[in-house]
């Protein structure tokens, strides 16, 4: 049998597996965020041709964008397709278009250097007033601008929302808010030149069960648009032109990984309990009310983390207090009496909404105005949320989750505000739990040090491992150069653990993990060493975990976790949690494709 992808020469590239899974499809380029801007002189007889191709572009340019807003309307609303409206109207302004047409005329270069020239003073005109709603312009103008520049450029650029057939996204970078975007069914799997593990796109796309693969060196110059390429998230390699031989042979691996996940999830229904009988709660991270059904195929006893910025970051906007109410009920009521937590808006850092971001520039978001740091500042936007949230508590286990708090201010600040909410509902005479509990997540180095303060005025812990490494080890999460130095089996990181764990004990409050290690069973277990009966978990890396510490004994666990704590290189932990998954984890997997074998 030959294949038309047999005629072309298969090429292999790796990067990082991030997200697990095999595919394969169609190349689908998002070329790089900020496009490269020619800048060349013209001649005078050149001026027309150039008009000419200008005018063209922004033809092109309002076609794409009318087909966006298409899309959008379908997919998502009509609400949120009115945002193309004001980038049509940015392409139909006058003064932008006739500018360009004079500053070509007038200095004689190529029109993407005069169309952007123009643009940009524009833009810093409009970012520099101090209304919002006028500095929100200045994004429009951008975006339409990043359009224009690349239709000059000829390079056709697919919209995350409007991929036309399913595709294989290849892009520099991505950002939360296009991941928020992304259609399950038509985006197979995602690779990025750039981006780190941990970043919010990157958790996004394992929690939609899209295999990815970051840090591809050059994948937006190396990989052909349009041509047929495998994904393989399990080891991060991605084939070019794969011939029938090797997509034969990845069926095989994604049909043997597919049956040993079918034994993971073959006892969900037995209790979640160690080998010695440790009962554990494992409960799910999720992104929105959408997830939901995926949880309870998971084998989750409840949602940990249900990260609710998705929701602003979808709609780039502030959801009102209804809109917000009936997202939450829909998932409170979908767990059914099982326990629900939802986090305040955690924006800033990697997951910027234009609405509220735009002029900020700041040198270091991570460590900016991010997370409750903004909801204190923005009480309104705060109070609309927590108002929607206790309205959905009158209706199962609903709690509130604080994230980025740095102090115990914070924490006191953020309960004034809830029970002013609270007051506000009662004048309203609606409906929301009086006990409702509020938890604190301790995910920066302060926090873990006032632990005991924090946890004398919160109901339970939730410790926010991605960040906490992040700022523990100084090391930016989301940047590939330092990627090597992010290490969550630094021993800082394993020593600050015990300490939360402790602090939360002698309170007599749970506390439990949601941060991307404990999906990792090896992680899992040394958190379980540690004293963590809880872990909250994207939903596809759950049933393997389940699986595995359903397995293994705690006094194993507490052995790792003993000889983790004396350790002080992180190489020294890192060799510890290999060892312990060559000699512990892989052969219960073993056992498993045993039994496979048997009963085939
Ligand atoms: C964390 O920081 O570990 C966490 C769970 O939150 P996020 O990844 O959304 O910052
Ligand atoms: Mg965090």
């Amino acid at each position: 049998m030959s294949s038309a992808s047999e005629h072309k020469q298969e090429f292999i590239f790796r990067g990082i597996a991030v997200s697990p899974g095999v595919v394969h499809g169609r190349a689908c380029l998002l070329s790089r965020l900020e496009p490269e801007i020619p800048s060349y002189p013209i001649s005078s007889e050149q001026v027309d041709g150039e008009i000419a191709r200008f005018e063209d572009a922004i033809i092109a340019t309002r076609q794409q964008i009318a087909n966006l807003r298409d899309q959008v309307s379908q997919k998502l609303s009509e609400a949120e397709a009115q945002i193309f409206d004001a980038h049509l109207l940015v392409l139909e302004d006058k003064a932008l278009i006739e500018e360009t047409i004079g500053e070509l005329r007038g200095s004689l270069y190529n029109v993407e250097s005069c169309f952007n020239r123009i643009s940009q003073r524009y833009i810093d005109f409009f970012s520099n007033l101090e209304d919002d709603y006028i500095k929100e312009r200045a994004n429009d103008i951008r975006d339409v601008t990043r359009r224009l520049l690349r239709s000059l450029a000829g390079e056709s650029q697919p919209d995350l929302a409007s991929l036309s057939e399913p595709g294989i996204l290849i892009a520099y970078d991505l950002t939360p808010s296009e991941a928020a975007l992304i259609d399950k069914d038509t985006v197979l799997a995602i690779i990025t030149e750039h981006g780190g593990a941990t970043g919010h796109a990157v958790i996004m796309a394992r929690s939609m069960g899209i295999p990815a693969i970051v840090n591809l060196a050059k994948a937006t110059s190396r990989i052909p648009a349009g041509c047929q390429v495998l994904v393989d998230g399990y080891e991060g390699t991605l084939v070019v032109n794969p011939t029938t031989d090797t997509l034969f042979r990845y069926g095989e691996i994604q049909v043997h990984k597919d049956s040993i996940r079918r034994i993971f999830l073959s006892e969900l229904e037995k209790p979640v309990e160690t080998a010695d009988g440790q009962e554990i709660i494992l409960l799910a991270n999720i992104e929105g009310a959408e997830d939901v059904a995926r949880v309870s195929e998971s084998g989750a006893e409840g949602i940990g983390l249900f990260r609710s910025e998705g929701l602003y970051l979808r709609s780039n906007d502030f959801p009102s207090e209804d809109e917000q109410f009936e997202e939450y009920v829909k998932v409170v009521r979908g767990m059914e009496g099982r326990p629900v937590i939802i986090r305040t808006l955690d924006l800033g850092g990697d997951k910027v909404l234009s609405k509220a971001m735009i002029g900020l520039g700041e040198n270091n978001p991570f460590m900016g105005f991010r997370a409750i740091r903004f909801c204190l500042k923005h009480k309104e936007v705060f109070k609309v949320q927590l108002r929607a949230l206790l309205r959905a508590s009158a209706e199962g286990d609903l709690k509130i989750l604080y994230p980025m708090l740095s102090g115990v201010s914070e924490l006191l600040d953020s309960n004034q505000l809830l029970e002013e909410a609270k007051d506000e509902l009662r004048k309203r005479g609606e409906k929301f739990n009086e006990k409702v509990e509020v938890g604190a997540m301790i995910e920066i180095p302060s926090a873990a040090q006032v632990a005991p303060e924090l946890a004398r005025h919160s109901d339970f812990f939730s410790i926010g491992t991605n960040d906490l490494t992040q700022y523990l080890l100084a090391v930016d999460r989301v940047n590939d150069e330092v990627a090597h130095l992010y290490q969550p089996a630094h021993p800082a990181v394993v020593r600050t653990i015990k300490q939360i764990i402790d602090a939360a004990n002698a309170a007599g409050i749970p506390v439990g993990v949601c941060g991307e290690i404990a999906g990792e069973s090896a992680y899992a277990a040394l958190l379980l060493g540690l004293g963590m009966r809880e872990l909250s978990i994207t939903p596809p890396n759950l049933p393997e975990v389940r699986y595995n510490l359903r397995r293994l004994e705690l006094q194993d666990m507490e052995d790792l976790a003993t000889k983790a704590l004396e350790c002080w290189d992180p190489a020294d932990v890192q060799q510890l949690l290999d060892t312990f998954t060559k000699e512990r984890i892989k052969p219960l997997v073993q056992d498993a494709i045993n039994t496979l074998k048997a009963e085939s």
